[in-house]
């Protein structure tokens, strides 16, 4: 280890900023984050830090630098863009026992300052050594993302029910229990949504070590591409207790999900009858009676060719809780990693999302509709009727020579964009064996394909995403 994390109470603590800048500025602004006594050593400052200086009555000492200025000081930053400065201030630190931290000059420094994750009372620090701002700062992103935004006040809430557990519990291993609990509860993953007399609930049926209910979230996990998740699915993905989900997700997706959660794959194939959906949907609600949080996983967006509605109606009807986290649809991310713009001010004004399974037997799309000017269409599975979609489209009027794209494994490392036009559609689609799942666009907009094309499936190595380890817990 090169260094020794601590982290450093500045309350009556003088501290002082040497330099008058945007970076003097920053640290300024850091340094009061956390109150900090302090002055300024500048003879002239920058706009936003002669606001911060009023703002907080802060002393400027609007001079050149001069050893004496810093005498009584315990933590200073040398922030000038004059090396020999910076050197001078360290030296005088260094003798005088003062904390140093010089900006970008790791050799003049006796302490460096972390990328921060603040959300207070809980502080994650992450350190380079100085080595790499930029990397640490890379980390912190991911851990940003990761974690809850309400964790600062869930901690808080945790603080101010320390006496109550202590007292109700007389065991330190019953207390553990509590909190585990307490942690894995929805007051973790709904803090913001619950109100007061909710929580409150929650925690007197963990005190009674009563059986919490549990909840579904239909979570959207995007076309294929795992980097494409939200920031919202990744964080239920690692709340969950179980995963239920579709056979068109990723394992690559399913690797960033909680590591000890149980997955249950309800693998729907095509042709699928009604029986196996309501055999998820009683498995849903089974899940979540026994106080388990369910992340229902759904390829592309739940709510687009996804029947997470249906999903969500037996949900209702159990009184169990929900949520949806929305997500990019195969249709937005096939036809931006194909280079397609679905809408174009010369080619579409208008996008229409049609799907080629029919629910009923006879239950055809308007097909005049679809085949109006300037619109762009898309078909979700539409790869098995691909002969009938050419046929009706042509008798109802569409050119013959409209071009068509089959987008195969959208946005995966297997992605292949296959373009022609209507008349050799299904001929396209024999010929290349394409297989599930597949888009197909149809309109004008599809002519640019080849000009904007700059998705290049190779590139979606390991290497790449290995370096967004999102955090499991
Ligand atoms: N809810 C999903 C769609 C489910 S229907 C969404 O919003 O995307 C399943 C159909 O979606 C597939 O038959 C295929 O037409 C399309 N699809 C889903 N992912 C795809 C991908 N990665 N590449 C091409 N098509 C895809």
């Amino acid at each position: 280890m090169e260094q020794f994390p601590i982290f450093l109470n500045l309350n009556n603590f003088p501290c002082a900023v040497v330099g008058g800048g945007d970076v003097a500025f920053r640290k300024a602004s850091a340094l009061l984050k956390a109150q900090a006594e302090l002055t300024i050593i500048s003879p002239k400052v920058c706009p936003e830090l002669k606001q911060l200086i009023d703002d907080h009555h802060l002393t400027w000492l609007n001079q050149n630098y001069q050893d004496q200025l810093i005498d009584n000081m315990r933590l200073v930053v040398a922030a000038t863009d004059n090396e020999t400065v910076n050197a001078q201030v360290y030296a005088y630190c260094e003798a005088h026992k003062i904390l140093i931290n010089t900006v970008d000059s790791p050799k003049y420094c006796r302490y460096t300052t972390p990328s921060i994750v603040d959300r207070s009372p809980i502080l994650i620090a992450i350190s380079s050594a100085g080595m790499s701002p930029v990397l640490a700062r890379r980390i912190r992103a991911t851990i940003e993302s990761s974690l809850p935004q309400a964790l600062g006040e869930i901690a808080e809430y945790a603080g101010s029910l320390r006496t109550r557990i202590k007292q109700a519990f007389s065991t330190l291993d019953q207390r553990r229990t509590f909190w585990e609990n307490f942690f894995s509860s929805s007051i973790v993953s709904r803090f913001r949504q619950l109100k007061a007399e909710q929580k409150e609930q929650i925690v007197n049926d963990l005190i009674a070590n009563e059986q919490v209910q549990g909840e579904v979230w239909l979570v959207g996990a995007g076309p294929g591409d795992e980097e494409l998740l939200t920031i919202k699915a990744l964080q239920k993905m690692q709340l969950a207790d179980v995963i239920v989900y579709d056979r068109l997700i990723s394992q690559k997706t399913l690797d960033l999900a909680r590591k000890d959660a149980d997955f249950i794959c309800v693998g729907k194939q095509k042709n699928y009858h009604l029986k196996q959906q309501e055999e998820i949907n009683d498995l849903l609600v089974r899940l979540a009676q026994e106080g388990k949080k369910v992340c229902r996983l759904k390829g592309g967006d739940p709510f687009i060719f996804g029947r997470g509605g249906e999903e969500l109606e037996t949900l209702v009807e159990h009184q169990i809780p929900f949520q949806v986290i929305p997500a990019v649809t195969a249709a937005a991310g096939c036809a931006s990693y194909a280079g397609i713009p679905l809408t174009h001010r010369d080619y579409a004004r208008k996008v229409v999302f049609v799907t080629g399974q029919n629910s009923k037997a006879g239950d055809y799309p308007d097909w005049q509709a679809l085949v109006r000017p300037y619109q762009t269409l898309v078909v979700y599975m539409g790869l098995t009727r691909a002969q009938l979609i050419k046929d009706e489209l042509i008798h109802h009027g569409m050119s013959k020579s409209m071009p068509v794209a089959i987008v195969e494994k959208g946005t995966t490392r297997e992605q292949k964009v296959y373009v022609g036009n209507l008349d050799n559609l299904p001929q396209l689609a024999r010929d290349n064996q394409i297989g599930s799942p597949a888009l197909l666009i149809i309109g004008e907009v599809v002519k640019l394909a080849n000009t904007l094309n700059w998705f290049n499936p190779d590139e979606l190595t390991d290497e790449t995403s290995t370096f967004n380890t999102y955090i499991k817990p």
